[in-house]
């Protein structure tokens, strides 16, 4: 059984479903990150799990304990919210001590665990500082130990670093990460950011509109989107309309028809349980990343084009180029040498694995 399991969870506001029947479950020291879009539904599910909002039905359960219904303070969770609201009159030590004060835990006992949980944030040296001498990524670091100095079998982060600029955000993510796996805390983390839940989680949950869309490692999310909201949500995607003309159901591969004479090969994202099999003739949507798209010599390649616009990434060039099948992005690594101009005719070319089906149409 999984340490922790939400059952058909769901949350109504009056008429608004905020959550519907969501299911899942995580293991022991398991990283999962809940991603999607503004109103989604995240910050709802985090707060029924913490207890903070009482869930319509469903259930929650915490190592085999049905928690549904108990308090916020007797599920002994550990929280981290948007605003991580340090008492200002504090100390950091004070601030981190706090969560152990309420628990009852003795003096002499919680120092060294208010010392240990500042190392483990490498705050050590900033135990008699007050909030407002500290910088935006150390207060967000007291909050995340004051969240773990109570060794939560959980921890619970609602966009941990929103409040923070983007090289700190990205030092944080790093950290974040380091300190989850040397204390094995089993962690949910709700983000909109969908290159931080990339980055730091052992799963993804991708939320839209109240329902979980996929579950996945962050690198099958991008790789094998399921649908048309997953791969436009998580990274870039560049979506081509065609027919299919053959399917291999054993191997998952399909042959479309993109219209103007380009025949190409891809895959079925993954094949859930019950999903019908394709036919001859079904319209499908595809998706290609722009990083599988090359740009080559004008002649080359399976299209003619002529690149648009081109955008500076540092270590990528990102090239709008027009084509038969319309507008595609194709991204390119940058190796050093001057990038293709604008108004430049070119050849763009992807190799036969690189396409994954998204969405299918029966044909009439
Ligand atoms: P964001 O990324 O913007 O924080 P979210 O995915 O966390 O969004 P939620 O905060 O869970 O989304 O909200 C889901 C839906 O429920 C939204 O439509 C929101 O307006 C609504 N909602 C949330 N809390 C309440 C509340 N207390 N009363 C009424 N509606 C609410």
């Amino acid at each position: 059984m999984s340490f922790l399991t939400l059952t058909d969870l769901s949350k109504s506001f009056g008429d608004l479903p905020a959550v519907r029947n969501l299911n899942l479950s995580v293991e022991q020291g398991e990283f999962v990150s809940l991603l999607g879009p503004s109103g989604c539904g995240k910050t709802t599910t985090l707060q029924m799990i913490a207890g903070f909002v009482e869930a319509t039905s469903g259930q929650i359960a915490l190592d085999g304990r049905d928690i549904t219904h108990l308090r916020p303070n007797r599920r002994g969770l550990g929280v981290v919210f948007q605003s991580y609201a340090l008492f200002p009159h504090m100390s950091v030590a004070q601030n981190v001590r706090f969560g152990l004060e309420m628990r009852g835990i003795k003096r002499e006992s919680g120092d060294q665990r208010v010392r240990e949980a500042l190392s483990l944030v490498r705050l050590d040296a900033f135990a008699h500082r007050f909030p407002r001498e500290l910088s935006g990524g150390q207060r967000q670091r007291v909050a995340l130990a004051r969240a773990i100095v109570i060794a939560p079998p959980v921890l619970l982060l609602d966009e941990p670093m929103s409040n923070l600029d983007a090289k700190l955000r990205e030092e944080m993510q790093f950290e974040l990460r380091a300190i989850q796996r040397r204390i094995g805390t089993t962690t949910i983390m709700v983000t909109h950011d969908q290159s931080e839940a990339l980055s730091i989680s052992d799963r993804v949950v991708v939320m839209e509109a109240g329902r979980i869309t996929q579950i996945d490692t962050p690198y099958r999310a991008y790789e094998r989107p399921e649908n048309r909201f997953v791969s436009q949500f998580i990274g870039k995607a560049n979506l081509l309309e065609g027919k299919v003309l053959a399917y291999e159901d054993a191997l998952g591969e399909i042959r479309v028809d993109l219209g103007h004479d380009i025949v190409t090969t891809g895959r079925l994202a993954q094949r859930a349980a019950g999903q019908r099999a394709l036919n001859i003739g079904d319209a499908v949507t595809i998706c290609i990343r722009p990083e599988k798209l090359k740009l080559c010599v004008s002649g080359n390649g399976r299209l003619p084009a002529t690149v648009t616009s081109r955008f500076f990434l540092g270590s990528q060039w990102l090239y709008r180029v027009q084509c038969s099948l319309g507008d595609v992005l194709v991204c390119c690594q940058n190796e050093g040498d001057e990038p293709v101009a604008e108004g430049q005719a070119v050849g763009v070319d992807w190799a036969n694995d690189a396409i994954r089906l998204v969405e299918m149409e029966r044909a009439a």
